[in-house]
């Protein structure tokens, strides 16, 4: 097996949720397999091949590119739920996008943002948190979006980047 497929893949449930890490060859599978769709893809194409497509409900040939992040379509009670409350985990579950403004930012400009700030009993969980650029945080300071008039954006499926990409080309 190449260290490529060996690569840590975040797995989401169908709701968003982070499940567990599985390496890229099992993730891999379960796109082929059509019960996982990828949310977040790195440059690395890895080879080009059929893949589910729920649009066309059929397989299609598409590029194939090493996946980050992936999600169940349908739910699956896994018992044994992995929350890994680490900064790189909350970026990765929000695309490196404030939670905020909606922009996208690399990891060393974004910071993590208690939505019930620490001072009004906010505790750092997954549920919690989420990233947020620098000047949105600033702003919104121990205050809740609320009192901040501020509104928190949850990414959407739809305006995420993976769409254009991954069936960009090969689209029979
Ligand atoms: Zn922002």
């Amino acid at each position: 097996m190449s260290d490529l497929m060996k690569k840590s893949v975040l797995l989401l449930d169908s709701a968003f949720s982070p499940l567990t890490f599985c390496i890229a060859r099992r993730a891999l599978k379960m796109l082929m397999k059509g019960v996982a769709r990828a949310e977040e893809v790195s440059s690395q194409k890895v080879y080009t091949g059929k893949i589910w497509d729920d649009k066309t409900v059929d397989f299609i040939l598409a590029d194939i590119y090493l996946p980050k992040v992936i999600r169940l379509m349908k739910y699956r009670y896994i018992p044994t739920r992995l929350q890994v409350v680490t900064r790189k985990n909350i970026f990765t579950r929000d695309f490196n996008k404030c939670g905020y403004c909606g922009k996208r930012f690399s990891p060393k400009n974004l910071t993590l943002d208690h939505v019930i700030p620490k001072a009004q009993g906010g505790k750092s969980t997954w549920v919690n948190l989420v990233t947020a650029c620098g000047p949105c945080n600033k702003f919104k300071a121990d205050r809740t979006p609320e009192q901040a008039g501020m509104v928190l954006r949850r990414a959407k499926r739809d305006d995420h980047p993976y769409q254009q990409t991954h069936f960009a080309k090969h689209v029979n």
